[in-house]
């Protein structure tokens, strides 16, 4: 009897995730996988982006949670369009029930996709949703060590936002030691700091992301 094991687990999500990918370049819809602890502020940046791009862009998100609506309510409310997915204790998202979602979505009239995910640092780096773009969330009061910690997530990303630096003179933080262990993990990662409460920072990120969500487009016209 074949016992299953994780990679076979692993490699039957990479196809799935693969579909998804393809499906998103058909449509030229840049997906972005957001990943970071509880409470560093991800639906809050989510909420922050739409604000800022939503005249110049097409924006949906999809939820992730392990139970609750709240989120999806609060991006709901902001008419964009949104899938809350409950993963009922599962610690991440997979490509599968992202493949879900993507089916309740105008996936023709969007240009960007958010996809939320369970706040955690450690798994959601091991499944790939179809997404173009990662980036993670690393709020100032979490601490300047979590790269120590979490290496895996933090080599994994495209961007790294550092959120609530508008708490920074109340919190030890060593916003430059932070930036120099970073780009040692990865060399390639762009750094952006935001405080979604004071929107400092947001258009930098906003414009980046911006810029990667019409290079998508374009790519897709050729
Ligand atoms: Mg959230
Ligand atoms: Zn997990």
């Amino acid at each position: 009897m074949k016992i299953p094991i994780v990679e076979d687990i692993l490699s039957a999500n990479d196809r799935l995730a693969a579909e998804n990918a393809r499906l998103l370049a058909d449509q030229g819809l840049l997906a972005v996988n957001v990943m970071a602890s509880p409470g560093a502020g991800k639906t809050s940046l989510i909420v922050q982006t739409i604000d800022a791009l939503r005249d110049h862009t097409r924006l949906g998100v999809i939820e992730g949670d392990i139970a609750s609506r709240l989120d999806a309510d609060t991006i709901q409310a902001l008419q964009i369009p949104v899938v809350q997915i409950n993963t009922g204790g599962t610690c991440h998202l997979d490509a599968n029930m992202v493949h879900g979602a993507l089916e309740q979505l105008p996936l023709d009239v969007l240009d960007l996709l958010f996809i939320e995910n369970v706040g955690n640092l450690i798994c959601p780096t091991d499944f790939a949703l179809g997404e173009a773009l990662k980036v993670m969330i690393a709020s100032v009061p979490e601490g300047d060590d979590k790269p120590y910690k979490y290496p895996g997530m933090f080599a994994a990303v495209d961007a790294i936002v550092v959120n609530k630096i508008d708490l920074l003179p109340y919190v030890e933080f060593d916003l430059a030691g932070f930036r120099q262990l970073v780009t040692g993990l990865n060399s390639g990662v762009q750094v952006f700091q935001v405080s979604c409460t004071t929107g400092e920072g947001i258009a930098a990120w906003a414009d980046w992301l911006l810029g990667k969500t019409t290079d998508r487009m374009a790519a897709n016209q050729t």
